[in-house]
């Protein structure tokens, strides 16, 4: 894959030297991560694994979901669990000795379910009938991330399995990925309790299977307003934190981050109210300040706890500023931004080193 063309290379390299953020990919695929590392990428810092259900592979997931009884959602899980343990090894196998954040399932339903009347047509009523009882009005608030899974049990163990499985086997061709297994959208410690109990369970299971025990980090996203207010409860439980800024946005705001609100946000824009939108650029004052409260809380019970962000925010570079000021380990952005991101660490840190010279911000 090829990288930036060597007058930027270089310009990237001296960047490099200069930052003290990490930067990382949100990618779901071994191709995006070539890309990534290509632009300099130094590990994944969001798989999103519902991403690798959409398109064809989206039976998979929907079986799994509108199963009409418990030994139908165990086969569906099993075809879940082998077409995953694909997946984890190309992902891993391109990732190589980097870290990787895996997080397990956040499938809001409405991406996911059938349109209505489309399992009738299909000539399965009862599946019509299932899943006009999960549409919600509210999806994005609705059954998403570790609340399906402490719904259906066995969803997190399946994936789990698959991705310890899938490491083991690369393992074996002398390649070893720093594993870290992110649970997301959590506002309950009992939540990431139960799940890391999840992820627990399916290593012991693979270390019973493979004589191997997979070693890996477990953690969470921050992508609720609770969870930030809860942080120091839920670092007992997690070794590192990934904020959401995209989520946490939309509930800190109560602005959507699908509909409506962008006609409310331009138009605050229009006034001043607003100096870009919220969901582009970190606001210091609410999103900003519950993640530097999450940041301090977090760290009085567990002081070396790894801190990224992975929304759309890991890419922008004010947000990339104010992250490094908060002393996070990384931002984590679209492959296309890991260039954006490397430049700005390094503005970020060289404006820094001016200000302690100058006792001013240059
Ligand atoms: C987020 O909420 O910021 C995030 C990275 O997760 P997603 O965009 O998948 O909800
Ligand atoms: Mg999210």
């Amino acid at each position: 894959v090829a990288g930036p063309p060597p007058e930027l290379s270089t310009l990237l390299e001296w960047a490099d030297d200069a930052r003290r953020l990490g930067v990382r990919v949100n990618a779901d695929t071994a191709a995006e991560v070539d890309t990534a590392i290509a632009l300099g990428a130094e590990g994944v810092g969001l798989c999103r694994t519902e991403h690798q259900f959409l398109g064809e592979r989206l039976p998979l997931i929907r079986s799994v979901i509108l199963a009409a009884d418990p030994e139908a959602r165990d086969e569906a899980l099993l075809a879940l669990e082998h077409a995953q343990h694909e997946d984890f090894k190309a992902l891993l196998t391109a990732v190589g000795d980097r870290p990787v954040t895996v997080r397990l399932l956040d499938a809001p339903l409405h991406e996911f379910l059938p349109a209505p009347g489309e399992a009738e047509a299909a000539g399965d009523p009862a599946a019509e009938q299932r899943a006009a009882s999960l549409r919600e009005a509210n999806p994005m608030l609705g059954l998403r991330g570790v609340r399906l899974a402490l719904l259906h049990e066995r969803l997190y163990p399946a994936q789990a399995e698959a991705l310890f499985s899938a490491w083991v086997d690369v393992a074996a061709t002398g390649v070893t990925p720093q594993l870290e297994v992110m649970i997301p959208l959590v506002s309950l410690p009992e939540e990431l309790q139960a799940a890391a109990g999840f992820v627990r369970d399916a290593a012991a299971t693979v270390a019973a299977r493979t004589g191997v025990r997979v070693p890996y980090r477990l953690g969470t996203m921050i992508e609720t307003p609770r969870a930030a207010l809860l942080a120091a409860d839920l670092a007992e439980h997690a070794e590192f934190f990934s904020f959401g800024t995209n989520d946490l946005t939309q509930l800190t705001y109560g602005f959507s981050r699908d509909d409506v609100e962008r006609q409310v946000l331009t138009a605050y824009q229009e006034r001043g109210f607003l100096t870009a939108s919220p969901f582009a650029r970190l606001d210091p004052h609410g999103v900003g300040a519950l993640i530097a409260l999450a940041v301090e809380r977090a760290r009085t019970v567990r002081p070396d706890i790894k801190l990224g962000v992975c929304g759309e925010h890991g890419g922008d570079p004010e947000s990339i500023a104010f992250c490094d000021d908060l002393g996070l380990d990384y931002v984590s952005c679209s492959a296309h931004r890991v260039p954006v991101a490397r430049m700005a660490a390094a503005h970020s840190a060289l404006r820094e080193r001016g200000s302690d010279r100058n006792g001013t911000a240059t």
